[in-house]
């Protein structure tokens, strides 16, 4: 029935002179969307409206309104039939016909907005709300007219041809990607990073992920499960390059050295090092983790505190003032819990001790790290040699 969406986008139309850029990269990233979806699609952009059109005879409509229900930059997008001008009698016809399938019930409140975008049609836009009011009232005697809060809003728009649509579907919000740079994604395979990842694309950030793993402690499926995460993210990030680095020898050695109840904070000092090292190699300008205050021991202000010292770049934390449910809440909008919740074991839980420090001392952790002083460089460097990068696409 629809042959094509009408988008619409709210923060990027205030960007003044760089309006047009950010247009162009919605573009792009709903052209890039769309790529998977059975159908050929036309992405134009018309006296400041960017409109999706269908090329092919037939198409994937549900999968069509689930790719661009995910492309960052989309507020809302309405579902549109455009008709030649063919007199105000023909377009009464079409708009009851086209409602008469969409409603069968034809019961509905309802309310007529239209706008004349050219000034040479015949009725103006106060006389096509009440004329056309009236015809959907004679044609649907059960209906009623409600200005306030109408079931059905029926927005006609004249311009050279003439655009009727009544349904406005909700898109995520934010910035297109590619509008503000990249960012390196800690990504585990668990609840959190990935919907820290989610976030901070949101705002219009490429991203790359890291993922450390500790094999033969960590499975293959441990691992195939955070590919499954990043593909996950990827349908609104756009492509991840998605570091996957060795962590056995280092923990291992950090184990043997330091005090077990400083281990987890000392490995995720390490961890971000890493991380960081990825992230300057892929030109990123920030780290991102899932971490919120007080959610576990390596979670405290004190531990965030010992964490953060390693890092020069950035570090984002979007998930930092959520609560757990908050978090679960994004994660299933995203589709992402499922494969979270999976239970594959991580490397972070393999050498946790009993009781770890929650309010870790900088300078007593330091004095723990020059323990490792012999090897450690070494093993760092390795790691770094070891790694393997995946390309992951949606
Ligand atoms: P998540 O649900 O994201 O795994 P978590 O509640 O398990 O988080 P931690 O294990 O303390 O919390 O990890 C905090 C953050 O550190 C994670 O959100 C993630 O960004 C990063 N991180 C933890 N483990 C790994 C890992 N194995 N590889 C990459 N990043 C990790
Ligand atoms: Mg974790």
């Amino acid at each position: 029935m629809y042959r094509s969406f009408l988008i619409k986008y709210g923060e990027i139309g205030v960007k003044g002179k760089n309006r047009y850029i950010f247009e162009n990269l919605l573009i792009d990233q709903i052209r890039f969307s769309l790529r998977p979806v059975e159908g050929t699609f036309d992405v134009r952009k018309e006296q400041g409206r960017i409109y999706v059109d269908v090329t092919s005879e037939t198409y994937d409509y549900e999968d069509t309104v689930e790719a661009l229900g995910r492309v960052f930059g989309v507020v809302a997008f309405c579902p549109l039939l455009q008709v030649e001008d063919e007199g105000f009698d023909r377009l009464a016809e079409t708009v009851i016909a086209q409602l008469a399938e969409a409603y069968p019930a034809k019961n509905f409140s309802f309310k007529v907005n239209a706008r004349r975008a050219r000034k040479d049609y015949p009725k103006d836009s106060m006389t096509i709300n009440a004329d056309m009011g009236e015809k959907i009232l004679e044609a649907f005697p059960d209906c009623r007219v409600d200005v306030h809060h109408p079931q059905v809003l029926v927005c006609i728009e004249i311009r050279s041809l003439i655009n009727i649509y009544w349904e406005e579907i909700p898109g995520p919000g934010g910035m297109p990607v590619g509008s503000n740079g990249r960012a390196m994604l800690l990504l585990s395979g668990g609840i959190d990073s990935p919907v820290a990842g989610y976030m901070v694309s949101k705002r219009g950030v490429a991203i790359d992920a890291t993922y450390f793993h500790a094999p033969p402690y960590t499975s293959e499926r441990a691992k195939q499960k955070v590919v499954d995460l990043a593909r996950l993210v990827a349908r609104y990030s756009g492509p991840i390059r998605l570091h996957v680095v060795n962590f056995t020898d280092i923990q291992l050695y950090i184990y043997e050295k330091c005090p077990h109840e400083e281990l987890t904070i000392i490995m995720r000092r390490y961890m971000m090092k890493l991380a960081e090292h990825f992230a300057q190699e892929d030109g990123c300008m920030g780290l991102i983790t899932g971490e919120s205050i007080g959610q576990v021991a390596s979670q405290t202000m004190q531990s965030l505190y010992v964490t953060n010292e390693v890092c020069t770049m950035p570090v984002y934390r979007p998930l930092i003032g959520f609560d757990k449910q908050e978090i679960v809440d994004v994660s299933e909008k995203i589709e992402t819990y499922e494969t979270s919740i999976l239970p594959y074991e991580d490397c972070c839980t393999i050498f946790v001790a009993k009781h770890p420090v929650t309010k870790p001392n900088l300078e007593h952790i330091k004095k723990s790290e020059q323990k490792l002083a012999e090897k450690i460089e070494e093993l760092v460097q390795t790691a770094i040699d070891t790694a393997e990068t995946i390309r992951v696409e949606a």
